[in-house]
């Protein structure tokens, strides 16, 4: 029995999102294990940069590419320079994902006593960002998935890797898209991991609990001072550890999830959260 990464050296791994702030994390886990990985980023400089970096760092071959987990006709675009010069996809890590001020309600429940201010609470939601944070989240990993997973069950193998949430399982207050959609993405999991059950192509999800990122800062720290806002003060509080967590700490599970040793690992949502998904908060 092997007990390490080695089955991982020279595959073909796409990493949507992988050039924020948990995608780098990833890619760097991804090319320290010899794994060829392929960033798609909307953010075309930062992609080539991740890539650059860390093809200097490890001797791995790695590539920066545009791409729009939301429009088809780039991730076909992609799978065809990906072909030329790599060969067809072992694994997809659906990365890219967020939420959006505009699917954000201000205050965390109603106050009745408020009730004359709507726009602090659910009433002041903005449909259309409603409608790009659950798009973003769902159809940003559909679509990736249908393009690049049939490259797999062609070879009778491989591994994708969803991203979800602390926010899948109970809703978070003030997001509800972001809730909805990472809740989605639990569901879907399941699904295809069912669907492609017979296949060799396994099909999990990482659910992050809370890492300071871009994307959440706005709602845990302060812009001016730096310090924990009230929100950020609760999580802390509810996280047994006592600790965010640090990208890196990501890296293990998921070269686990990639690799022949979760081979009979199918259909699950891991929790990395310091104890939050556990803790009662009493
Ligand atoms: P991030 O904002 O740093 O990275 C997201 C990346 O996705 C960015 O580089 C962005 O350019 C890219 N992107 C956005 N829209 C895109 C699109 N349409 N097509 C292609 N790329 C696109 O976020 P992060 O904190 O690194 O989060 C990564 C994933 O982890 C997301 O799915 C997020 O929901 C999830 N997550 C994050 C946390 C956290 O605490 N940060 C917790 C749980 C889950």
């Amino acid at each position: 029995m092997k007990l390490g990464f080695e089955d991982l050296k020279n595959k073909v791994c796409i990493l949507t999102g992988g050039a924020g702030i948990l995608g780098t994390s990833m890619a760097e886990a991804l090319t320290a294990a010899g794994v060829i990985t392929v960033i798609l980023d909307m953010n075309q400089e930062a992609a080539e940069s991740v890539a650059k970096r860390l093809k200097e760092d490890t001797g791995t071959e790695t590539i920066g590419l545009r791409a729009n987990v939301l429009d088809h006709s780039s991730l076909l675009e992609v799978r065809e320079i990906v072909a030329g010069r790599f060969g067809a996809a072992d694994f997809l890590i659906n990365g890219a994902g967020g939420n959006s001020p505009g699917a954000t309600t201000k205050a965390e429940q109603m106050d009745p006593g408020q009730i004359s201010d709507l726009s602090e609470g659910f009433f002041g939601l903005q449909v259309e960002s409603f409608r790009q944070v659950f798009d973003l989240n769902f159809m940003g990993t559909l679509l990736p998935s249908l393009v690049f997973a049939d490259s797999m069950v062609g070879k009778g193998k491989g591994s994708i890797i969803n991203i979800s949430s602390m926010s899948a399982f109970k809703p978070l207050t003030k997001v509800p898209a972001y809730s909805a959609a990472k809740a989605s993405i639990n569901n879907f999991t399941q699904w295809l991991a069912v669907h492609f059950g017979k296949t060799g192509v396994r099909v999990n999800a990482i659910a992050p609990g809370f890492f300071l990122t871009n994307q959440n800062r706005f709602l845990l720290t302060r812009e001016d001072t730096g310090e924990l806002t009230p929100r950020g003060k609760k999580i802390l509080a509810n996280t047994p550890t006592g600790k965010f967590g640090q990208p890196g700490d990501l890296q293990g599970i998921l070269l686990f999830l990639l690799s022949d040793l979760s081979l009979f690992i199918n259909g699950v949502v891991v929790p990395v959260d310091g104890g939050y998904s556990a803790f009662g908060g009493v």
